[in-house]
């Protein structure tokens, strides 16, 4: 299936210059959103994940129906202040300055195979600081999966070491 006709190219957003990739024409198809999870399924499968983490918000859109499919659970990483329970947190950088995320302490047990799951990567930054969160709670980062990858801003050269999964790139 092609899946790039189901991504929306939306110029100068949220910013001038910037071509935001849009993802919720494909969310939109039940047959596109399907296929593209069934995609992810099959990688998970292959790496006998015990659990999937997903930055806030689109990695829940990508992976709570592949926790679903495979029967495991799904922690949220989210920004600052928006867990309720005790977290551990890892500064990231921003285009300009920083920001917050966490996890709650209980989400991961240590040895646990962990599949990451984001709808795209740019710089790499939001999931070098999602693996931090994993690693330092003792789990196993097994596998990274993405709809989108922008290979003009070379993320993967922060996730030197990590089996990457991307479905499309631009
Ligand atoms: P990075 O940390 O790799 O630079 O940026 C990736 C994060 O920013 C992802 O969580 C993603 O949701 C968001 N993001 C950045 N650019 C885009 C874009 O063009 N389209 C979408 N859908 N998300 C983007």
């Amino acid at each position: 299936m092609d899946l790039k006709k189901h991504i929306a190219i939306v110029e100068d957003w949220p910013k001038p210059g910037i071509k935001f990739k849009d993802i919720t024409p494909l969310m939109n198809d039940g047959e596109a959103y399907h296929y593209a999870t069934d995609q992810i399924v099959e990688y998970a499968r292959k790496k006998d994940i015990d659990i999937i983490v997903g930055p806030e918000a689109r990695g829940f859109i990508i992976g709570c129906p592949v926790a679903y499919s495979l029967g495991v659970g799904f922690a949220p990483v989210r920004k600052k202040g928006k867990l309720p329970r005790a977290t551990i947190d890892v500064d990231y950088g921003l285009e300009y300055g920083k920001d917050i995320l966490t996890i709650h302490k209980d989400a991961i047990k240590p040895g646990q195979r962990v599949l990451i799951t984001d709808d795209l990567l740019a710089t790499g930054g939001t999931i070098e600081a999602t693996i931090k969160l994993v690693e330092e709670l003792g789990g196993v980062v097994a596998g990274i999966a993405f709809l989108i990858e922008l290979t003009y801003l070379e993320g993967r050269s922060k996730l030197d070491g990590y089996d990457i999964l991307t479905l499309m790139e631009f």
